[in-house]
């Protein structure tokens, strides 16, 4: 549920000290622990892992990792070692932390010195998580990929035979498993947000042949295939791990259908100034946009480089908090580091500079707001930048964990 009013610190028109930044951007830990907590009872047979790969999707992966954790989060995913490493002292015992682009070649020490395990995405990368592990005399544990028809990561089908070959002529000494202990055996949709798509079904079923071949060799290990919107393909693909990324930050993993998830961000640009200007004026760069009669314009100062895209320009709308149901709509081109709205369906109501605009919220979802600027959700959220105001809303205070 969006809570009904706005932060009134953020917002009261009589607050006096505006603050140094213009874009406030408030993150709701509690949503997005609530939201695992949705996944999890989505997924009763399975654990329920979290992706934090691109700092939690933007939203800050060390604030966001240990509200994981004190929901009960015990397995988490970021893309590349060096996202592992600024982490790894937040994952704590009995806790595992995966790298999906896998184990780049030198990085085999680091990697296994830090306790961090690579997604083992070729036979390469298994040999040399293998030698690392003989030389330091213990088995290093790793996830293997195989790849289900993406063509993106992961053993294909050629090097899962190549494998299973090498592991039957094996000479009783050594085994190219040796010095690797395999925790998970992973996969990837590609469609999964489409339910009727039937790469969903081709994937799940050569993931299925795929992993009848290694049961020999692997048997028992945990297996996963579903990301946010693969959770809620249903069961049969739901394994015994699930990896949500978007859908914990409170993205729609069921397009064209209600969002199940709490929202998480909400995105706010202070108002730097507003003029009133004649009929036929020219307003941003290009001078694409003309009034069509006497307006009143805004100046926000949140542009391209926070990451609210320029394909913005011309498209969506913001909305003044204290009158939700109008809809200020964006004039012109967003400029690097402002934007302007046209604000006259406001009448003759002031804004002061200072004051709060909605760009994402109650008013404009993530994914309306990604969707009027031609792009998803994760693009959108991952591209927010670092110049705002981050307001950080503690699970604890919410008790959503309880
Ligand atoms: C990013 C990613 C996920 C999470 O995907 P969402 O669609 O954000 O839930 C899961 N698995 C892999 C391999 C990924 O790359």
């Amino acid at each position: 549920m969006p809570r009904a009013a706005p932060d009134p610190a953020l917002l009261d028109e009589k607050e006096t000290r505006v603050s140094a930044v213009s874009g406030v951007l408030e993150i709701d830990l509690g949503a997005i622990a609530a939201n695992w907590r949705t996944l999890a009872q989505r997924a009763p047979g399975a654990e329920m892992a979290a992706v934090v790969k691109a700092d939690a999707y933007g939203l800050g992966a060390r604030r966001v990792v240990p509200a994981l954790r004190a929901c009960g989060a015990r397995s988490f995913f970021v893309a590349q070692l060096g996202e592992a490493l600024e982490i790894v002292d937040l994952i704590g015992d009995g806790a595992a932390l995966y790298v999906l682009n896998g184990l780049m070649p030198g990085l085999e020490g680091a990697c296994a010195e830090a306790g961090i395990r690579p997604v083992l995405n070729s036979l390469d990368q298994l040999d040399a998580w293998a030698a690392e592990g003989r030389r330091r005399g213990r088995d290093l544990p790793a996830a293997l990929q195989l790849d289900s028809g993406m063509s993106r990561l992961g053993l294909s089908p050629d090097e899962l035979q190549r494998l299973r070959l090498r592991l039957d002529a094996q000479d009783g000494d050594t085994s190219p498993l040796d010095g690797v202990r395999i925790t998970l055996v992973m996969s990837h949709f590609a469609c999964a947000e489409i339910p009727e798509h039937p790469a969903n079904a081709a994937q799940a079923a050569a993931f299925e042949h795929a992993l009848s071949g290694l049961s020999a060799i692997l048997p028992d290990v945990p297996r996963s295939l579903a990301n946010s919107s693969g959770i809620f393909l249903g069961p049969a693909v739901q394994y015994e791990l699930c990896r949500p990324g978007i859908a914990l930050y409170g993205g729609n993993p069921t397009p064209g259908w209600p969002n199940p998830m709490r929202p998480v961000v909400r995105l706010y640009g202070r108002v730097i100034q507003t003029r009133v200007v004649p009929e036929g004026a020219a307003v941003g760069y290009g001078a694409t946009w003309r009034t069509a009669q006497a307006s009143r314009i805004a100046t926000v100062g949140i542009g391209y480089a926070d990451g609210f895209l320029r394909s913005n320009s011309n498209r969506g709308h913001l909305v003044w908090p204290e009158r939700p149901g109008i809809a200020l709509p964006i004039v012109g081109i967003v400029s690097m580091d402002c934007l302007t709205v046209d604000i006259s369906a406001l009448g003759h109501q002031e804004l002061p500079a200072g004051t709060a605009l909605e760009l994402i919220g109650p008013q404009r979802s993530l994914d309306a707001v990604a969707q009027s600027a031609g792009t998803i959700g994760y693009e959108l959220l991952t591209g927010l930048g670092r110049r705002y105001q981050r307001i950080y809303l503690d699970a604890e205070e919410q008790n959503s964990c309880g």
